[in-house]
């Protein structure tokens, strides 16, 4: 697997790969799981040339979130990305993504502040910036993200129809611990006990999808409120939402249950089709 640390030297890299392979890129924070490397092991099976990048995105975190302490590792990121199957990996800086004087961003208006975008302003934009210029710099023919972040893929898509990127968005599906907990980089924040808890929001979203199919979407969104406070777990949002707009759904369409909340001190977030 090869390395590129600049966007000159990954640009070498995607102009070396022959014209008519395809390409497949799984844009990831690090501190990979099984949750990425099944991305990974997808693309793999589908494209000619797999990247991978790792990048903890500064402009994604919020002030007072955990930008700093995020979970870093680097050597053991390259082991698995390799193993999975990634060619190239791209591990850019800071300053190779911002350099002084970078201005632009990307907003996709509404889908962007609601849910997800409230709790965390600027959250989307910071996303929505970070993959556009990851996009350019790939120039991937697919792009791949998991369901877990279901508001993100959202956001993403949204971009890719509203600014004509040429990339075909994949959707792979959430990886989950035994218990279900859905794996995510900021589960080593949890002690043993927050641990066990946790499995709270995957209880809550099977119990909601029950509730949803018998009793209505407000049913289901007051029981999987309950059953988070009752296990001590404190909810941001626990909402039935049509799966594309997040926004009220239709009856009669598709539903999908997104929760979001802190067990200790770690924001957790997950999601189910009902
Ligand atoms: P992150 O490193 O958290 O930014 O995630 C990088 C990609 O991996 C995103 O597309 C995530 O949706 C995806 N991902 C994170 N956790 C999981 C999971 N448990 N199952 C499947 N995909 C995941």
């Amino acid at each position: 697997m090869e390395k590129a640390r600049t966007i000159e030297s990954m640009r070498k890299l995607r102009a070396e790969v022959a014209r008519g392979l395809r390409l497949g890129f799984v844009p990831t924070m690090g501190a990979l799981h099984e949750g990425h490397l099944s991305l990974i092991r997808t693309a793999r099976a589908e494209c000619d040339v797999v990247v991978v990048s790792i990048f903890v995105n500064p402009t994604q975190f919020g002030p007072n979130e955990d930008f700093a302490s995020y979970p870093r590792s680097e050597e053991d990121d390259l082991a698995h990305a390799r193993e999975a199957g990634a060619d190239y990996c791209f591990l850019p800086s800071v300053e190779e993504m911002y350099p002084p004087g970078a201005a632009s961003t990307v907003s996709v208006g509404e889908l962007g502040a609601i849910l997800e975008g409230a709790d965390r302003p600027g959250h989307f934009d910071g996303v929505a910036t970070v993959v556009a210029k990851l996009f350019n710099i790939v120039q991937p023919h697919r792009a791949y993200f998991g369901h877990k972040d279901a508001q993100q893929i959202a956001v993403v898509k949204q971009m890719v129809r509203d600014l004509y990127f040429d990339v075909d968005i994949v959707v792979g599906t959430t990886v989950r611990e035994s218990d279900g907990l859905a794996m995510s980089s900021r589960n080593v924040y949890l002690s043993a006990e927050e641990r066990a808890r946790a499995t709270s929001l995957h209880d809550a979203l099977r119990a909601g999808a029950e509730a949803a199919r018998s009793d209505g979407i407000d049913i289901a969104e007051k029981v999987m409120w309950e059953l988070l406070v009752d296990r001590g777990v404190e909810p941001s949002y626990a909402r039935a939402v049509d799966p594309e707009t997040f926004r009220d759904p239709d009856p009669s369409g598709p539903i999908l249950l997104v929760i979001a909340a802190r067990v200790g001190t770690t924001r957790l977030i997950d999601n189910l089709l009902a």
